[in-house]
């Protein structure tokens, strides 16, 4: 049962095209595994089409066609605005592409004994799985930025609540937390974030920093 969504505006600026790659890749994953997001973003795109509908036909010039297509050639592949449904475990689309995979290819790199992660894309955004061990936290910390998180396999728990499979947690400056891994599985989330995380201890973020986390 999920019950941490992305915003509606979120979801509406990502029916609509506008979200940059990485974020594209989160939401698209989460609405392989969410139903009910899947459900908004369609309705989106339906009032979306039914809008265009309604403008009157303008003229255009063969150069201006010709400007279109050469951007289009210039664009990387575009997620499916609705993915196929994933399965009950492991990486769903639009993901499993990105990682060649399932979860359990991934090469990790450790941070600590109970942390470690993978990068998936540099760019604006910096997008990795992070691995948690089951009661495993994270040092206090705060964000730089806003970050998006997807839970796909365990949960974790933190002050604004608990966050199992295919939950979406959307952090910003304000939210101060320790996330600790539920027991059970290891906790596995896939991150966006377009700023470093900011931990309270200044040791612990030097270390982030040096392993490159
Ligand atoms: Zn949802």
């Amino acid at each position: 049962m999920i019950t941490h969504h992305p915003a509606k505006d979120v979801l509406f600026a990502y029916a609509a095209g506008t979200t940059q790659e990485a974020v594209s890749l989160v939401v698209a994953t989460h609405l392989a595994l969410c139903p009910d997001c899947r459900c908004s973003v369609s309705l989106a795109e339906r009032a979306g089409g039914a809008m265009l509908e309604n403008f009157a036909p303008e003229p255009m010039t063969t150069a201006a066609w010709e400007r279109v297509q050469s951007r289009l050639d210039d664009l990387r592949p575009i997620h499916s605005a609705v993915p196929v449904p994933g399965r009950e475990t492991g990486a769903p689309e639009p993901l499993r592409t990105y990682l060649d995979g399932d979860l359990d290819s991934v090469r990790w790199i450790s941070v600590t004994r109970g942390l470690a992660y993978r990068p998936i894309l540099v760019g604006d955004c910096r997008v990795q799985l992070v691995r948690t061990k089951p009661g495993h936290r994270i040092s206090l910390h705060t964000h730089g930025g806003d970050e998006f998180s997807l839970v796909l396999t365990g949960g974790f728990t933190d002050c604004s609540g608990q966050y199992r499979r295919g939950d979406f947690q959307t952090a910003t400056r304000e939210l101060l937390h320790r996330p600790m891994a539920d027991k059970g599985e290891d906790c596995i989330i896939l991150t966006v974030a377009d700023a470093p995380l900011m931990f309270r201890n200044p040791f612990v973020g030097l270390m982030a920093k040096l392993m490159g986390f």
